[in-house]
């Protein structure tokens, strides 16, 4: 009778337990869905008067040759800015619609070849700019597979635009290899490289390395952290291994269908 007890009362404090943990779960889940609902809201009222701000801006930036120096450097400080804005605004945005769980995956056989050469060729100019060679190491041919090319596009972009502004003027190799279940697009920079606990955070949102480099690179901090949604929605991977002073990988594995699995990459991250 008293082992009776002893299971009655402790089924009770268990079921107390439990109640109290899913009434606060639901709390949690309230609060993240005010949060994400707070984040759109607030995204998209901001647009409408962006782009008034937007339409002066060009105005200003476009007469700046015919201002005092002063004023010319203000309009150009304020164009930048604006442009910088509209990026967070954008990014923001993305974000809020994967925390909604809205995001479609518009999946179509697209040639990976042919997007990473588009990806090269599209950051050709900033790469001159910086004195970078941005090379592709790509088999010749087609090499399908199933996926969104807006999203891998943006990947990729985001990928060879962070290995060029963090590389120091070293060579960039971009490189597209496959195995029977992957197709892997890696993103190789011989620059500044990470340390160990940056690595760990560089998919953080708004997360940037080192306060220094906050000053000297314009960025939102989000880049990366969008860059792993969009790999995460086709059942991707995005790896990374850097080393500081000796640069960084980043590594895009996809799996050729879009329902498929990896079985493994198809090329490995540096030693
Ligand atoms: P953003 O580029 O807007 O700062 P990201 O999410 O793309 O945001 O990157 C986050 C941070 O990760 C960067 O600010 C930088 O500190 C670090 N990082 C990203 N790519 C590289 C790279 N190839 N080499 C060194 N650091 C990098």
């Amino acid at each position: 009778v008293k082992g009776d007890d002893v299971i009655t009362t402790l089924a009770r404090s268990f079921n107390g337990m439990a109640d109290s943990l899913q009434s606060q779960i639901k709390e949690l889940a309230d609060l993240s869905e005010v949060q994400q609902r707070f984040v759109s809201d607030v995204s998209h009222e901001l647009r409408t008067p962006l782009t008034t701000i937007r339409l002066a801006g060009d105005m200003l930036y476009d007469q700046r040759s015919g201002f005092p120096p002063a004023t010319g450097r203000t309009a150009e400080l304020l164009h930048a800015q604006v442009e910088r804005f509209e990026l967070l605004l954008a990014d923001l945005l993305e974000i809020s619609k994967y925390d909604a769980g809205s995001v479609e995956l518009e999946a179509e056989p697209t040639n990976l070849v042919h997007l990473a050469a588009d990806a090269v060729e599209g950051l050709r100019s900033l790469a001159e700019s910086k004195g970078t060679r941005l090379n592709l190491v790509a088999p010749g041919g087609h090499l399908d597979a199933e996926v969104d090319p807006r999203r891998i596009r943006r990947i990729m972009h985001n990928l060879i635009g962070n290995a060029i502004e963090h590389g120091e003027g070293k060579p960039v190799i971009v490189s597209v290899d496959s195995n029977e279940t992957a197709v892997a697009l890696s993103v190789r920079d011989y620059g500044l490289g990470m340390s160990q606990v940056d690595v760990n955070h560089v998919f953080d949102r708004f997360w940037r390395a080192d306060p220094s480099r906050k000053r000297t690179i314009g960025g939102t901090g989000l880049g990366l952290s969008i860059s792993l949604e969009d790999a995460t929605v086709h059942r991707g991977w995005l790896q990374v291994w850097s080393s500081p002073g000796k640069g960084s990988c980043f590594r895009l594995t996809l799996p050729r269908t879009a329902r498929g699995e990896i079985a493994s990459s198809p090329s490995p991250l540096p030693p």
